[in-house]
């Protein structure tokens, strides 16, 4: 059986480091959203693991809503943000968290975060799973995220390399030869710096 698994160099966190720094803010996003109004907005595809395990552990009523953006695609090189956003209905006076899997150039979530103001939201606040604070480009930083990294390209937890490794349970690295064969192909190496 060709596995996932076999691909990854070293893991960085856990299932049960995962699930312990999730907890501790959930909690927090209750305190700060305890009052109502809260709609969860996860930026897909990389946040849709980490939402749904964020917001099973969110006691207080909320609503979930997705919206799509991607700088990727099959690379890994930061381009041009494409958005598809959901109805405005469901934005205007909310009180917004807007989710991601990872916060790196800090680019999409600074534009997105402009576009709901835009459309009415009462309220942004932003949570990320994994912060890269040393590659930020823009002056943003999370109000709630789970775990810090160094300027490493990670995949697993939602997070992917060329489309694939979201499955992965935990977060890891993947070993130089994956790279490499991709670039090969049509896929660039990483550059997370
Ligand atoms: P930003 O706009 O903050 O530069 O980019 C955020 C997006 O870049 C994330 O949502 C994610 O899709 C992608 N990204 C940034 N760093 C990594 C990484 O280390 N691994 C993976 N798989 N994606 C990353
Ligand atoms: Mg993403």
């Amino acid at each position: 059986m060709t596995s996932v698994h076999q691909d990854i160099d070293s893991v960085l966190f856990d299932e049960d480091t995962i699930v312990e720094g999730i907890e501790r803010v959930a909690a927090a996003i209750t305190e700060r959203f305890e009052g109502g109004d809260l709609t969860v907005v996860s930026i897909l595809k990389g946040s849709c693991i980490f939402a749904s395990d964020l917001i099973r552990r969110i006691p207080i009523p909320l609503e979930l809503a997705f919206v799509s953006a991607s700088s990727y695609g099959d690379r890994t090189t930061s381009g041009d943000l494409e958005i598809s956003f959901f109805p405005t209905g469901e934005i205007e006076g909310r009180r917004l968290l807007l989710v991601d899997d990872i916060l790196d150039t800090g680019k999409t979530m600074n534009r997105l975060k402009a576009e709901f103001l835009e459309r009415g939201a009462a309220e942004v606040a932003t949570c990320v799973f994994l912060d890269k604070p040393s590659r930020r480009s823009v002056d943003l930083d999370a109000d709630f995220r789970v775990h810090e990294v160094d300027d490493l390209f990670v995949v697993g937890y939602g997070l992917d390399f060329a489309g694939r490794y979201r499955n992965l349970p935990y977060v890891g690295v993947l070993k130089p030869e994956i790279y490499a064969s991709a670039s090969g192909s049509d896929m660039s190496v990483p550059s997370a710096s």
